[in-house]
């Protein structure tokens, strides 16, 4: 859905969306297993030439979990409040997105903002940083490569012997 300014100038726009998987690609480590939902509404202030969406969305998704490296199923589920401005002419060599990631703050293009952009930035934000299976994963043995959540298999490893083990290569290559 085109959030377009021209509509908006009228009146607020209210917005339920429901985007089936594919519409949006994520990045490749992530798979979207069903819809994702949202809405929310989108309105103009004319004065400040601002964009302002808010709303709420939900989508399951799949990911691989950082320490045994199975997939697994996460509900992510968040809310944003946005204001987009006109994109500042643009100067070369001067990189304008940075101000972007540092406050909720983002720029338009004339004739407006595409809601799937939004909604695809806003998920990846709310995506957590450390993703894992559950809380209390044990991972994969370094020494044998057995997923310890499924079977313990008694490999003698600890963080000390790693560090070790490194430190024996270390000096290999010497
Ligand atoms: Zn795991
Ligand atoms: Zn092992």
């Amino acid at each position: 859905m085109f959030l377009d300014i021209r509509l908006l100038e009228q009146k607020p726009v209210r917005f339920n969306e429901i985007i089936a998987p594919g519409a949006i690609r994520f990045d490749t480590d992530i798979a979207q297993l069903g819809d994702l939902q949202a809405a929310g509404n989108a309105e103009y202030h004319e004065a400040a030439e601002e964009i302002r969406v808010r709303g709420e969305f939900s989508v399951p998704l799949q990911f691989t979990c950082d320490r045994c490296a199975e997939p697994f199923r996460t509900e992510i589920i968040d809310s944003f409040d946005l204001i987009y401005e006109p994109e500042p002419e643009a100067v070369a060599g001067q990189e304008i997105a940075i101000k972007h990631s540092e406050s909720e703050i983002g720029y338009y293009k004339w004739p407006g903002v595409e809601l799937n952009d939004i909604l695809e930035e806003q998920v990846l934000l709310a995506v957590p940083m450390q993703r894992l299976c559950r809380a209390d994963c044990k991972g994969i043995c370094p020494v044998c490569g057995q997923n310890r959540n499924e079977r313990d298999c008694n490999c003698q490893s600890s963080p000390a012997d790693e560090r070790w083990a490194a430190l024996k290569n270390f000096q290999k290559v010497k």
